[in-house]
């Protein structure tokens, strides 16, 4: 076996030569630069070789055939000039292409995850083989970066699924499995074990293709032009077209041009395609989105990556959870879901069931089924034991207390169980405003106890902000991080302080949204502003889904903790006296149906609680809304830097795009901000000063400006 980077060489038979594709330095197998380099060598050694009949690329490394290209390579290309880009686009596409005209049937055995580049180099071969397990998916994420596949993808995927198919799968960026690959053509065989099996699979593919030599004809096939007729081709275009613009609401360009791009290359042969491709794919390289995106990719993965400085994790084996409400649900189904049995408590026998009911509807949800499977909640009910009794409460690595917010009825409950746990657990809160200073008061080992605030839904929302309160120790912060991650959750590990992290970020922004609704402004205007933007809804349908009551005593808790920048609306205690507390209840700023997916309507009863509170009656631009809602959260993001709260600007970016569903495509709120420049932003704000300190630009800002610097810098 000839050593590589990345690629291995074998020969399990005198007339076969398999690539076995595996970095031993990496947890994933990346086409970087050198890895590409070796490959370009080994093919050249191998198409000077007449006895071979076949190569296969084959992935040794557990759960990963080929990442996608290195994008720390990409990233730092993000300022090379367009034809540079279209070069790394053209070298891609003509080494890969000589899979599809090599003197040998060329072969992909997928194992693991394809996806990226690693799909392009499998499309470029004659053959692919999927195993059908959980872990084996194929797909084409480049758009979700703000890009398309650039070495030669779009060209060749259409000439082996078909044009409609292909849209699909790169305008869409999600993977697929083994079976819906081969429904679509995409894949030769399936496997139902990898490794060996897989292998001798692929060699079997081999020997038979050199029997038929259809491979040969698949090869003319698939340069030529695509056999669609123009009616065909304007259909397509419109109906993707039209479906994409509904998906991303102009605020993602790349699938746009993926499918022009797609639909454009139709008529050509393959390797004119691969050159209206490469010049597609330069000028999203490097462009604002692309830039924005790939700095989330790299937010995301330092997150998966980083632990606490300091502190030792501790293996948590089981949880108790107590309060079986909505989020004591949530987080016990995390649990659930993982493995880890989870004790759950609450007052009465009720809520005990009710909630042992809920765990298991949501641990064993089956997304085909639309609903609880029954025969996985059977499996699961031994991991969830209802109970009522302290010393089964207490007989865990971690409690987390999710009963409801009130500082004494949390206390009154510490004081019961700390006598009674174990020496080395940990006792969590998921408060969303009580400080962990506070609530730590009257413990004996304060050091043993910390914030673990997980966000609704817990199902879909991957955010905890792991809460250190003064006591808190490093081993704790380290095993809350560990625990978080295990079940599934990206942890951000913030100081004390009113509202944590994202509560104090997101409520400046809310609470505009009332403010400006007395200013006059229409509950729709401030809406659309707020999806323009691109934030998922807007703050008024925020209130409506989190609670009115909920977010007044929220904002109680803000206004006390910063009275001089915090200007109370009266708009939130009327509708609340007037019992309109949202979804929950009989509606709030809007009407709901009680369906599904109901975003609401218009409600009347709201504009009758709202017009005695209006003092003012103007036209407001949706660029005025838009400031006026993102300056106050941004301004807040940058004091709770000031205040320690977040370790850096990085941390608060993300936990907003996790927390709050920050759009993506900003790259993060202080991402966003420089993009725009601190001295921009300092000249935003001029207009807006007399409102209020809320609007006066902070210390941390004031410097940036000065600097000339990016908030990315320091
Ligand atoms: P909830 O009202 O749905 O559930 C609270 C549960 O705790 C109830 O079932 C109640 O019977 C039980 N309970 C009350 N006192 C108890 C006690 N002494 N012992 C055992 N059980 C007791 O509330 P929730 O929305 O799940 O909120 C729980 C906690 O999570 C609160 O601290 C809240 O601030 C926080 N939180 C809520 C959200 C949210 O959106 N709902 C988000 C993040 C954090």
């Amino acid at each position: 076996m000839a050593d590589g980077l990345l690629f291995h060489l074998e020969s399990p038979a005198s007339d076969i030569a398999v690539i076995t594709i595996n970095d031993p330095q990496k947890g994933a197998n990346i086409l970087s630069r050198p890895a590409l380099a070796e490959l370009d060598g080994i093919l050249s050694t191998l198409e000077k070789r007449t006895d071979l009949a076949g190569l296969i690329f084959r992935s040794t490394k557990p759960g990963n055939f080929i990442a996608g290209a290195d994008l720390r390579e990409f990233a730092a290309d993000i300022d090379a000039p367009a034809e540079h880009i279209v070069e790394i686009s053209r070298r891609g596409q003509q080494l890969f292409g000589r899979l599809a005209k090599a003197p040998f049937v060329t072969v992909a055995a997928i194992e693991g995850i394809c996806v990226g580049g690693g799909a392009e180099l499998s499309v470029w071969c004659d053959r692919r083989i999927m195993v059908a397990n959980s872990e084996t998916s194929f797909g084409f994420p480049e758009v979700k970066l703000g890009i398309f596949p650039g070495w030669g993808g779009t060209a060749r995927t259409p000439r082996i699924v078909g044009l409609s198919n292909a849209v699909e799968l790169i305008t869409g960026g999600e993977s697929i499995d083994a079976a819906t690959a081969q429904a679509m053509g995409l894949i030769d065989d399936v496997t139902t074990e990898g490794g060996d099996a897989l292998l001798a699979a692929a060699i079997r593919l081999v020997r038979n293709e050199q029997q038929t030599k259809e491979y040969l004809e698949d090869r003319c096939r698939s340069y030529a032009p695509i056999a669609i007729s123009d009616t065909e081709l304007g259909f397509l275009a419109a109906t993707a077209n039209a479906y994409i613009q509904g998906q991303t609401k102009g605020q993602y360009p790349a699938p746009i041009a993926a499918l022009e791009t797609l639909i454009g290359s139709a008529g050509v042969d393959v390797e004119a395609a691969c050159e209206l491709e490469a010049e597609g794919f330069a000028p999203l390289f490097g462009s604002t989105v692309n830039r924005a995106l790939l700095n989330v990719f790299f937010l995301r993965d330092q997150n998966k990556k980083a632990m606490p400085a300091k502190g030792s994790p501790r293996e948590v084996k089981s949880v108790s959870v107590i309060g079986a409400g909505t989020m004591g649900q949530g987080i016990a189904a995390a649990n659930v879901k993982r493995g880890i049995p989870v004790a759950l408590g609450d007052t009465t026998h009720e809520a005990v069931s009710r909630g042992v009911k809920g765990v298991l509807a949501e641990a064993s949800y089956n997304k085909q089924l639309k609903g609880p499977d029954a025969a996985k909640a059977i499996e699961l009910s031994p991991l969830v034991n209802g109970t009522m009794h302290d010393s089964e409460l207490a007989d865990v690595d971690l409690i987390i207390e999710a009963i409801y917010e009130s500082e004494g009825a949390k206390q009154e409950l510490y004081e019961r169980l700390e006598p009674i746990i174990k020496a080395h657990s940990i006792l969590a809160t998921n408060t969303s405003t009580i400080p962990i200073s506070d609530l730590a008061g009257p413990l004996v080992r304060p050091e043993q106890f910390c914030g673990l605030h997980f966000f609704n839904p817990v199902r879909m929302m991957p955010l905890v902000e792991v809460i250190r309160g003064r006591g808190t120790s490093d081993d704790t912060i380290a095993t809350a991080v560990a625990y978080s991650r295990r079940i599934g959750k990206s942890p951000i590990v913030v100081n004390d302080g009113p509202g944590f992290l994202v509560n104090r970020v997101l409520l400046p922004y809310m609470n505009e949204a009332l403010l400006l609704l007395q200013e006059g402004a229409p509950i729709k205007a401030i809406e659309r502003a707020a999806t323009a933007f691109g934030m998922p809804m807007g703050p008024l349908a925020l209130y409506d889904t989190v609670g009115l009551d909920v977010a007044l005593h929220a904002g109680g808790v803000m206004a006390s903790a910063f009275p001089h920048r915090v200007v109370r609306s009266e708009i939130l205690p009327a509708m609340v006296d007037a019992g309109r507390v949202g979804k929950k209840g009989p509606g709030g700023f809007f009407n709901y149906s009680g369906k599904r997916n109901d975003h609401g309507s218009d409600s009347p009863q709201a504009e009758a609680i709202i017009a005695p509170h209006r003092k003012d009656e103007r036209k407001f631009s949706t660029g005025e809304l838009i400031d006026r809602l993102i300056l106050p959260m941004f301004l807040e993001a940058t004091r709770v830097v000031e205040d320690g709260i977040a370790a850096n600007v990085r941390d608060v970016d993300l936990a907003l795009i996790y927390g709050i569903g920050f759009p993506p495509f900003h790259g993060g709120l202080f991402f966003w901000a420089d993009t725009i420049g601190a001295e921009a932003i300092v000249k935003k704000l001029e207009p807006y000063e007399t409102l209020g300190d809320r609007y006066l630009p902070t210390e941390l800002l004031i410097r940036t400006a000065k600097a000339g610097k990016k908030f990315y810098d320091a």
